[in-house]
């Protein structure tokens, strides 16, 4: 596919307006081609004029038809594997089949998505049959069903050019949900992100959508995101990337006239809690399980486990020892931006002003923008007096806390601020903790783990990526797996209305099969 550096608003391929940039790639600080186009106020209100218009037929497309068109996302994204593959691995610097990967999960998420859309279910089909002999008030008929919010507006994320970005799960659980969709491509990777958007402009033709349905837009500084939030016609937000990011997206979405809901996922250290029998069994197998997880992607994961936590006692001498075993082979790889670089420099040196001992470090960097392994150790009691510990490092670091016993490791757990994921290393002699420490857990986090690591994380209906803040901004729905498409509806009463006026799935005789609940009980009837 030729890259013509265009912004995609509906079907047309559209030139710059406000300035071009070009793309770096972070290996070697060379520019790549194209010249990418830079729009701003007018095209994001040309992007979301054309969503308002197409919302009308896209949100009433039938399930099938729908279906029939996430599949078809899914199969040109497989289609473009290689090069798509070969593009994000030159604006990241990471490697290629990392992509392949990546390209493969957005694909089935895409698919997953079309099995929702058929299976129907997340439109919450609801029947309360009339009954006009109630004593002492007769009832009328009440049906319910979800319906889409309307234009969603998506920021892309810098750390997975795919599927966090432009084809990923944001994107596909809005497009299930009935609503279009304009991206904001993350300028860290403007090529990957046309690949993607020419994938789904393209399908959305021949499915024979209204153009409308999604674009892809780009910008310089905050102007065009700005310009996205405030736009009346927008319903809905998602975005990806820094708590400060995040919160003033947020707060603007508030401060409109007619606010609107914005889900951000900002942050989260994702602590691992060692227990004494399992540290006693395990730790060296943990520690070193930890480091070399928070390697990957260079650390730059929203699921990097960051901190780890052990009881001082058997068992910690070898965790710690393994731990430095694995960072000291991993060798120092370009991240994703030099601004990314450069603030995981700072918050390294951060937890250095702050208490926290280098103990472990790969291979010095080579190059200017390389993240180097390092593995920091601190105390309890630091931890606990030092909030700024408790903090992401967006990087390939591990701190590793060494508390005095189990009370201290529950303080530490109640400590910390919200977060996606925690996680639990426990043997049966360390049942009485854990109970203890599960519900301190419970109310921080959106996913707990035991005797395993908070990644790889599977895209499934039991899937939950979401926190209290600021892990998220609102910890009531996930951003990742099948339930992350309710974020984008909202229900509706359809009271005393004749048959042939209903919306199709809430008809007699359930003529689509869905999954409803009629008079309190699910059935497929
Ligand atoms: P970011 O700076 O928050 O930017 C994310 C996106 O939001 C970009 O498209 C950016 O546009 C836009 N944006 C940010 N602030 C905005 C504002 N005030 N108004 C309008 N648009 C705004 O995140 P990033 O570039 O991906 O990385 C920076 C840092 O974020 C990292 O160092 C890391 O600490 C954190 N991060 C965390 C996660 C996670 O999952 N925990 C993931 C990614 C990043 P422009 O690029 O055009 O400014």
């Amino acid at each position: 596919m030729k890259l013509t550096g265009e912004l995609l608003i509906g079907a047309a391929s559209v030139p710059a307006t406000a300035g071009t940039m070009k793309a770096l790639d972070p290996a070697t600080g060379e520019h790549l081609e194209p010249d990418f186009a830079f729009g701003g106020a007018a095209e994001a209100d040309r992007a979301l004029r054309l969503a308002d218009e197409a919302f009308d037929s896209y949100s009433h497309t039938g399930l099938a038809e729908r279906a029939a068109f996430l599949d078809l996302v899914a199969d040109k994204l497989e289609a473009v594997k290689g090069e798509l593959a070969a593009r994000a691995s030159l604006e990241t610097g990471l490697p290629a089949a990392q992509f392949e990967g990546e390209i493969t999960r957005s694909a089935a998420t895409f698919r997953k998505f079309a099995v929702v859309v058929r299976q129907g279910r997340f439109l919450q089909a609801t029947v309360d049959p009339a009954q006009p002999d109630r004593q002492p008030t007769p009832r009328m008929d009440h049906r319910l069903q979800k319906v889409p919010l309307g234009p969603v507006v998506i920021f892309g994320a810098s750390n997975f050019p795919v599927s966090y970005s432009v084809a990923g799960g944001d994107t596909a659980s809005a497009l299930a949900s009935g609503s279009p969709v304009v991206v904001k491509a993350h300028n860290a990777h403007p090529g990957t992100s046309e690949i993607q958007g020419r994938v789904i402009q393209e399908a959305v033709a021949e499915s024979g959508l209204h153009e409308g349905v999604f674009s892809l837009i780009r910008g310089a500084g905050n102007e065009i995101g700005e310009a996205l939030v405030d736009h009346p016609l927008v319903r809905a937000v998602t975005f990806t990337g820094s708590e400060g990011g995040g919160m003033a997206l947020y707060r603007r979405a508030q401060q409109r006239p007619d606010p609107i809901p914005v889900f951000t996922e900002m942050t989260s250290v994702n602590p691992t809690f060692v227990l004494p029998g399992a540290l006693a069994a395990r730790g060296a197998e943990i520690g070193a399980g930890i480091a070399s997880r928070a390697q990957y992607n260079v650390g730059q994961a929203c699921l990097k486990p960051a901190i780890l936590l052990a009881v001082d006692g058997p068992g910690f001498e070898e965790l710690r020892a393994a731990a430095i075993a694995e960072v000291e082979k991993t060798a120092a790889r370009t991240m994703l931006t030099p601004a990314i670089h450069d603030t995981y420099v700072r918050n390294v040196q951060r937890l250095e002003e702050n208490g926290a001992t280098r103990i472990g470090a790969g291979p010095t960097p080579v190059r200017g923008w390389d993240g180097q392994s390092l593995l920091y150790e601190t105390t309890g009691e630091q931890v606990l007096a030092e909030p700024s510990l408790r903090e992401e490092v967006f990087g390939p670091s591990v701190l590793l806390v060494r508390v005095t016993d189990v009370e201290q490791l529950l303080a530490v757990a109640r400590a910390f601020r919200g977060q996606l994921s925690a996680t639990m290393h426990a043997e049966p002699s360390d049942r009485a903790a854990a109970l203890r420490l599960l519900p301190i857990l419970e109310r921080r986090t959106g996913r707990i783990v035991v005797n395993a690591f908070s990644m790889p994380q599977e895209v499934s209906y039991g899937t939950v990526h979401t926190g209290p803040f600021p892990a998220t901004s609102d910890s009531r729905f996930t951003s990742v797996g099948m339930n992350a498409i309710d974020r984008f509806l909202r229900p509706v009463t359809y009271q005393g209305f004749p048959d042939d006026l209903l919306p199709e799935p809430l008809r007699e005789g359930n003529p689509l099969h869905v999954w409803r609940l009629v008079d309190g009980e699910p059935t497929r009837d």
